[in-house]
């Protein structure tokens, strides 16, 4: 049904929804609300929302230009109060003395309020949809859910029964309008479970077709290239590499996790893994998540082993050459996200490796599958993340861990500052710099219409470049590629004295003479973020420091940036984050490496999670059957023919 069909909705409005991906009226009725806020009455000093009775004509007054309050008396429980809501002035037709209404608000004496309603919803839905105001949208759902009878059932009867949960039309019916916290928690029910059996059910099927075949890669001598590098192995960088060595080994193919601390050597294992697959007579390919990244790994590859074939793709280093290599030789390849798009052939691909692996997930494991592609594969992520958590997210995986620092590090000494004592490290990085070190400044990314107080990169350039004695550049993302190499470039050859970044050099960037890293408004990331930001530094011998500079007064927010000045374990920050922010917030910093859900969260509904996975095993197994005639269909449509 087309959405123009339904009352108040015009070509404008069309097009507004289309900015949402809400194409036709089924889309608008499986808009989900994003939030449920929940209304308790009663007054209450502070925040509190009541029905009240209009007990007198409101009175208007104005002051500066476009500011105006509207103050007039109601009463609550027998209670005379006097309210007032600012801005407001079109509501005083409908405050007729006697009218019952709901004040949502603020109560200290009066009642400051900030929304006044004409009728009594305990529960309000809360859409996230751009352009489109929240109550015109409410009134199309209103307006649309009585065609919720056409959209069909996406679970199977069978699993509707096993857990009592709510077939869609109920679903569709309360979703939008519930009414008691126990329909909010069926609602919750039942669309969680179902967003992780999709993504297991995907996981399955994927897994099951790639059993056929895999590719096995003989163990080659790798010993003429280890003896080479400047530094000795640690022995759980000896320990992963041999298993991974032996697990690609196998007929079945690979699907490892390498976990392991931001510094902890986990570059040069995979490196290693890349170049035994390689002299075996295999392609090997390394993408990592940022341009700037895959470039230095690139480097890194070329210096290690001069005289092999190694290839960079990106989406702005892309020929026909480049493409044409990748399609007929056996090479070395590095690259971003570009690896994996529809004009990229690959001749006998043997292994992937993943750098700060935060998506490879079922979308690209389908790509490579669609290119009749089953290799190995290898993530690394400096996110641990528990090895049961792990298996239900990423199927039967196998983990490899690297907790031991490479010899001669020395933690990294950590301070929380304010702006005002910028003054003092100046002397401190001027020091640094005059021994030849070099310096990181990390600003947040600020839009110009961002009225937060926050420093940008340009005043922090201007700060910086005044007062050092190196010198200074800057790097974000929107610059030109070439910009960026060339600055990264100078920098890694110490030309570049102080860099000045945005978070683009939060992952993976490895420049071993960097002995500072300032982080301007760092009350603005989350803890493992800093953590991993702070890891560009303290990646040689030579004692590293870090400064977070904040001015925030909040209490939460400093005991937060306190977590930093106490340990260096990332295991132990990414928990006190969890502890402290939420796990929502903690699955939307990027350095989670987990697949991104949009309902269920992994760590509070793991019960949920690992049901749907065992359920999806059994189901995949016996997807034939009548009974699971709709994930069949399921499957059909999102793996797109794929298999039988
Ligand atoms: P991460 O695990 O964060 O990706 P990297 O692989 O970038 O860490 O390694 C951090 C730094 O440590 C690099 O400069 C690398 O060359 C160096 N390194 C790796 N392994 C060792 C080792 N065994 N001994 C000394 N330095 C090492
Ligand atoms: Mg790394």
């Amino acid at each position: 049904m087309e959405l123009t069909a339904i009352k108040g909705i015009g070509p404008k409005t069309k097009e507004a929804l289309n900015k949402n991906n809400i194409y036709s009226v089924k889309d608008l009725i499986e808009y989900f609300p994003s939030y449920y806020e929940f209304f308790e009455l009663g007054l209450k000093p502070g925040k509190c929302s009541v029905i009240a009775t209009v007990a007198q004509v409101p009175k208007i007054s104005f002051f500066k230009r476009n500011l105006s309050a509207m103050t007039f008396k109601v009463t609550v429980e027998n209670q005379l109060i006097n309210v007032v809501i600012y801005n407001r002035n079109y509501l005083l037709n409908n405050l007729i003395i006697g009218k019952e209404i709901v004040i949502q608000g603020n109560y200290d004496k009066r009642l400051v309020a900030s929304n006044i309603y004409f009728s009594y919803e305990p529960i309000k839905p809360h859409y996230k949809v751009k352009d489109v105001p929240q109550n015109t949208f409410r009134k199309y759902i209103k307006e649309v859910s009585k065609y919720s009878y056409m959209v069909e059932e996406t679970l199977s009867e069978k699993t509707l029964s096993k857990y009592k949960l709510l077939p869609i039309y109920e679903l569709l019916k309360l979703v939008h309008n519930p009414k008691t916290k126990e329909d909010v928690k069926q609602i919750y029910r039942r669309i969680k479970y179902e967003e992780f059996l999709k993504y297991q059910l995907q996981l399955k099927k994927l897994k099951q077709m790639k059993k056929i075949d895999g590719i096995k890669i003989p163990i080659m001598d790798i010993n003429a290239y280890t003896k080479e590098l400047p530094f000795e192995l640690t022995n759980d960088q000896k320990e992963a590499i041999k298993k991974i060595l032996l697990d690609l080994n196998e007929e079945e193919s690979m699907n490892r996790l390498l976990q392991g601390d931001v510094g902890s050597g986990k570059t040069i294992v995979s490196i290693i893994a890349m170049l035994n697959t390689y002299l075996a007579g295999y392609q090997a390919v390394l993408m990592a998540p940022t341009e700037i990244l895959a470039e230095q790994h690139y480097k890194k590859l070329k210096e290690l082993l001069p005289n092999e074939r190694v290839v960079l793709l990106t989406s702005n280093n892309k020929s026909t050459e480049i493409l044409e290599t990748i399609k007929t030789e056996t090479a070395l390849i590095v690259g971003t996200h570009a690896l994996f798009q529809k004009d990229v052939e690959y001749k006998n691909l043997g292994l992937i490796v993943t750098d700060e692996q935060h998506r490879f997930g079922v979308d690209q494991r389908k790509k490579l599958i669609e290119k009749g592609l089953r290799p190995n594969v290898l993530s690394m992520s400096a996110t641990p993340i528990p090895r049961t958590l792990a298996i239900s997210l990423f199927g039967d995986i196998d983990v490899s861990s690297i907790k031991e620092m490479p010899k001669g590090r020395k933690s990294i000494k950590t301070e929380v500052i304010k702006f005002k004592e910028l003054q003092d490290v100046v002397n401190h990085i001027n020091k640094e710099i005059d021994e030849g070190r070099q310096v990181y400044v990390v600003a947040p990314m600020i839009e110009e219409s961002d009225s937060v107080n926050a420093v940008n990169i340009q005043q922090s350039f201007e700060f910086f470049e005044s007062r050092l004695h190196g010198k200074v550049a800057t790097l974000h993302g929107k610059m030109k590629k070439d910009e960026k190499e060339s600055i990264m470039s100078k920098f890694t050859q110490n030309k570049i004295s102080c860099l000045i970044s945005t978070t683009v050099i939060e992952v993976g960037v490895d420049v071993p003479n960097a002995s500072i890293m300032i982080i301007l408004n760092a009350d603005r990331f989350g803890l493992s973020q800093l953590h991993q930001l702070r890891g560009r530094v303290g990646r040689g011998s030579a004692q590293s420091y870090c400064y977070l500079v904040s001015d925030s007064k909040n209490e939460l927010t400093i005991e937060r940036l306190d977590v930093l000045t106490k340990t260096t374990d990332g295991f132990k920050i990414s928990e006190e984050d969890l502890r402290l922010r939420g796990p929502g917030d903690f699955l939307g910093s990027r350095q989670s490496g987990i697949p991104a859900f949009t309902y269920g969260d992994v760590f509070k509904d793991f019960k949920i999670l690992d049901v749907a996975r065992i359920d999806a095993e059994e189901i995949v197994y016996n997807i034939k059957e009548p009974k699971n005639e709709v994930y069949k269909n399921y499957l059909d449509k999102v793996l797109g023919g794929l298999y039988d």
